[in-house]
């Protein structure tokens, strides 16, 4: 069994302070826990302008990424592909690594949709993340009416395929594939897991084709994103090919994810 990861995509709804506050509840939280929380991963992805907050609760000292002492770190929402230059408004894989980030969240379906984001770009973004030693979380899901018209599968093969098309990875690389069902997303209403678990073995399957065997045993967790929260994260983690959970809404209360990181470490 793979280790379990917990992700938390706060999105734009934090402040710098409230991202500041809200580490602080969350690492509290955690360290008066009785669960064995070693047994998880924890990324937290603030806004660019969180990074900060998170980085000086993560590693009080100093936050060079060095100092990082427990299995919790610190994620991104998006990244650029290029390494320096002149792109305006954009964040390089580089400035990232400068900070401590380890993970980054590739392809969300807010920037697909309200963005423009394409398949390509979400190419070239893993491509870059991984040459940076960032581990690309690749979110790949369908809308509802993709669902509807029988394409659900078909879509996330296309995504997935496009999304890792030519890349050869490394025994010392590491991706995590989110599926996150567009249409559920901030509905608070999760897909049944059995659903989820059948997407997952989809793209399981997928990537026993692009990928030697051994890569992905060893080096790729598939997750599921989309309305999870404390009542159902337990009968996601315990589908034989999820291997976490990619939380937004329910990431932005301290006790509610708290809770959630607790669940998953029980069940693991
Ligand atoms: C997300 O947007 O990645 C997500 C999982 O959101 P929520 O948990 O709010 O559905």
């Amino acid at each position: 069994m793979k280790k379990k990861i917990i992700i938390a995509n706060w999105k734009m709804n934090l402040l710098p302070g409230q991202v500041e506050k809200l580490t602080e509840e969350i690492l509290t939280g955690l360290k008066k826990s009785s669960k064995d929380l070693a047994k998880i991963d924890i990324v937290l992805a603030p806004s660019f302008v969180g990074f900060l907050g998170v980085a000086k609760k993560l590693w009080p000292k100093s936050f060079l990424k060095s100092r990082l002492k427990f299995p919790i770190y610190l994620g991104a929402q998006d990244l650029f592909w290029e390494t320096k230059g002149a792109f305006t408004g954009e964040v390089s894989p580089e400035e990232l690594k400068e900070f401590g980030v380890s993970h980054v969240i590739i392809g969300h379906s807010e920037r697909r949709e309200i963005f423009g984001e394409t398949d390509e770009m979400v190419h070239k973004k893993v491509k870059a993340a991984l040459e940076a030693g960032i581990i690309p979380i690749i979110c790949v899901g369908e809308t509802f009416e993709e669902r509807r018209e029988g394409q659900k599968d078909y879509v996330i093969i296309r995504q997935l395929s496009k999304a890792l098309e030519g890349i050869n990875l490394k025994a010392s690389q590491k991706i995590i594939i989110a599926y996150e069902p567009i249409w559920v997303i901030g509905s608070g209403q999760a897909v049944a897991p059995e659903e989820a678990e059948y997407v997952n073995r989809v793209i399981y399957q997928r990537m026993v084709d692009l990928a030697p065997w051994p890569i992905v045993r060893n080096n790729i967790r598939i997750i599921y994103g989309g309305s999870v929260d404390r009542e159902n994260v337990k009968d996601f983690v315990s589908q034989e090919t999820i291997d976490g959970v990619l939380v937004g809404g329910a990431s932005l209360k301290a006790d509610e994810f708290v809770k959630i990181a607790e669940i998953i470490a029980s069940s693991s």
